[in-house]
């Protein structure tokens, strides 16, 4: 038997969490035991409609885009056209043509860093981002640094996991060109404060990235009301397939940039020796993309906007604020980052004397499956003198009882290791 939730006032009520689960084949899965999936912010799960749309695809109207004179090419071609308007409307981009499509947030970001960094950085300019980035947000522009010589500066954390936004003044110059940040923290949950810096980065003339792998899936997002110049995300972790992603930009801005891959369908002319580029975003999709995911993608989108982002983000403050409440009265657990309020989608912990390697395979024993190690942000481990941390991450899908499970989980680990001890 499993502890029954602890506080009533906790009862989930802004979602009808069985309904969802019953969209999610794999949660529907006869195992044992069966799967508790606490590591959607690494990828989440994927519902029948998503499926259903990609296997449409495949099954009835496989063909290339954009250059077919044929009926299944025009309908694969508008079906990928579609996704983009739907994935512009959902974070309120004024025109579709401000979507590109790459494989994901890494890819996005370091489309930027290359083609817009490229243009734009000299030596002695600077970059700024935070001690919590996650590794594809930090090493494109460490490249870009040692490429130009210009310099990278950090803006760094309290204990409690936020920005330290104090320093921003002195860290904001008139070198400054770009302030490249997560909007939520893959580590620590941490919801940043982006209109305040987006205001204060272009008060000295900065242009803003925002990596919101973490927060378009958990959160609604407005590009529009952030002002964000450019902002990245990925299909994989929104419910979507793996293989596609986001890059929206400023219109102007991805007029100015120079391509970053070239080839197949960037192009409007082509000379022996030189070419004209097309508009973006064809400028940017170079090959064959990948059709079928787009079309998945855009169904993910209309799923979570049938489902409502307001809601799934009441939802995951409500599972954060019970598992907060529930772990810490675990003997030897530190919880990472701020307090649920703050923050969204996941929690980071350590139990004293465990490896978190440990603590995720105890837990996979009862069919627990929460991620554990540097999770991409190293500097951020440093940060809190640690080499891992063990982090359970939530969705739509998931409920108090899946908490529960990860207590009993939690206090197993404690006493299998306090035993092999003595
Ligand atoms: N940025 C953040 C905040 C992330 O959490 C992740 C993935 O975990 C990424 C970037 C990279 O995403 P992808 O591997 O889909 O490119």
């Amino acid at each position: 038997m499993h502890a029954q939730p602890m506080n009533d006032a906790l009862t989930l009520h802004t979602l009808d969490v069985e309904a969802i689960r019953n969209d999610f084949p794999i949660l529907k899965q006869e195992s044992d035991p069966r799967l508790i999936y606490l590591d959607s912010a690494a990828t989440s799960q994927t519902p029948d409609c998503v499926v259903n749309a990609m296997d449409e695809y495949y099954r009835t109207y496989n063909a290339n885009i954009h250059r077919g004179i044929y009926r299944i090419s025009e309908e694969a071609t508008a079906r990928y056209e579609e996704a983009r308007k739907k994935i512009a409307r959902f974070i309120n981009a004024r025109r579709s043509s401000q979507i590109v499509f790459t494989r994901n947030t890494t890819e996005s970001i370091n489309l930027v860093a290359y083609s817009w960094g490229s243009a734009n950085i000299r030596e002695g300019d600077e970059i700024l981002v935070t001690v919590m980035e996650h590794h594809s947000n930090l090493l494109p522009w460490q490249l870009l640094a040692q490429r130009t010589g210009a310099k990278l500066r950090f803006i760094e954390i309290t204990e409690e996991g936020l920005l330290q936004l104090d320093d921003l003044d002195r860290l904001l110059t008139e070198r400054t060109r770009i302030v490249a940040m997560t909007h939520v923290s893959n580590v620590l949950g941490t919801i940043n404060p982006i209109q305040d810096i987006t205001a204060a980065a272009h008060a000295v003339g900065a242009k803003v990235l925002i990596d919101a792998a973490q927060s378009v899936p958990h959160l609604p997002v407005d590009v529009q009301q952030m002002d964000c110049d450019f902002l990245a995300f990925s299909g994989h972790k929104m419910c979507g397939p793996t293989g596609i992603g986001v890059l929206y930009g400023k219109l102007d801005l991805l007029e100015e940039m120079p391509p970053f891959l070239v080839g197949g369908s960037t192009i409007r002319s082509v000379q022996r020796e030189h070419s004209i580029y097309a508009d973006p975003p064809a400028k940017f999709e170079a090959g064959t993309p990948s059709i079928a995911e787009a079309i998945g993608l855009g169904a993910a989108v209309d799923y979570l906007r049938k489902v409502g982002l307001e809601a799934i983000y009441a939802h995951e403050h409500e599972l954060l604020e019970y598992a907060h409440q529930k772990l810490s009265d675990i003997e030897g657990l530190t919880i990472y980052g701020p307090k649920p309020r703050q923050k969204t989608g996941a929690i980071s912990l350590n139990l004293d004397g465990i490896h978190p390697h440990d603590l995720a395979g105890v837990l996979d024993v009862s069919g627990v499956a929460i991620r554990a190690g540097h999770h991409c942000a190293q500097p951020l481990m440093q940060q809190y003198d640690v080499i891992a941390t063990a982090r359970a991450s939530f969705y739509l899908y998931n409920t108090l009882e899946e908490i529960d499970r990860l207590y009993d989980g939690l206090l197993t680990a404690k006493k299998i290791f306090t035993r092999r001890r003595r």
